[in-house]
Formats: C-alpha cells, structure tokens, sequence
C-alpha cells in the first residue's frame, strides 16, 4: 500500500512527468533502434545497473505500486516475462539507455542533462540527494518486489 503523496511530491511528480515526456520525444527524435529487446533489464547479462534517484524511485513506485518479487537475484522486479510492467513510471535510466550503437555518443549528453533537471526538481521538493541501485531502493522506500 503506498501512502497518499505529499503536495510538495505532487507538484515534484508533474514535474517529473513533464520532463519525462520532454525526454522521450527528445530520444524518438534521436532514434535510436532497440536491438536485444528486454536484454538491457536484465542487468546480469548485460552488465550494467540500474541507479535512480528517490524521487524516480517514489514516482514510479506511485503509478506502479506493486511487483513480484524479481524473475532473477537483482534484477528490476517490474521485468517480467520480458516486458516492462512500469513503462510510464520507468526511471530516467530506462528511458535514456539504448544498444545502438549509432545512439551511443548521444546518450551521455542526454542522460547528463535530465539527471541535472531531476536532482533539481527533487532538490525543490526537499528529497535528500540520493542516487542508487533501482530494485534495491524500490523494495527499501516502497516495500515493491520483496518476497
Ligand atoms: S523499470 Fe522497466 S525498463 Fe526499467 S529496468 Fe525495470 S523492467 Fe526494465
């Protein structure tokens, strides 16, 4: 059960969505092709992590507010059977990351910029800084993809 939201978070989650979805026609534009289709979520095999802030964390926990436990030990507990079950609340992260390697050079820039935005917005909502790995702070701040 997620507890109702602040107006303070109200106002930081608007926020966050209209960034969000800046960011997202921002990458269509971009075009960048999704090659390994689910692989990039199952962070074992690709070998990355996944980070987000609290604010990320609160915002997708808030559209998305419950998940099974992980198909895998520390993967994203709202991957399941290869697709996203998060798609509208998914962190920066997720949004930003692609395999194509035509997009590669362009991302850092992206992601660097959006991450700025995002610090700044949970900054004005009285978030204390944090950045850290996604499954592990959804679990810590929402109880979501506990066994
Ligand atoms: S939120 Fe969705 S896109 Fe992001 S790691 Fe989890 S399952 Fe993958």
């Amino acid at each position: 059960m997620i507890a109702p939201v602040s107006k303070g978070e109200r106002q930081a989650f608007d926020a966050l969505r209209a960034l969000y979805g800046r960011l997202d026609r921002e990458i269509a534009a971009l075009g960048p092709v999704c090659r390994t289709r689910g692989l990039c979520c199952r962070f074992e095999e690709a070998g990355h992590e996944l980070f987000a802030t609290d604010l990320e964390v609160d915002y997708a926990a808030s559209l998305h507010p419950a998940a099974p436990p992980p198909e895998a030990p520390g993967r994203c507990p709202y991957h399941r059977g290869g697709l996203c079950l998060a798609r509208e609340g998914r962190p920066l992260g997720c949004r930003v990351y692609f395999c194509d390697p035509g997009y590669a050079g362009k991302m850092p820039e992206v992601h660097e910029r959006a991450y700025a935005e995002i610090r700044a917005i949970a900054a004005a909502a009285g978030y204390e800084h944090r950045y850290r790995r996604f499954p592990e702070a959804l679990a810590d701040r929402r109880g979501i993809g506990r066994p």
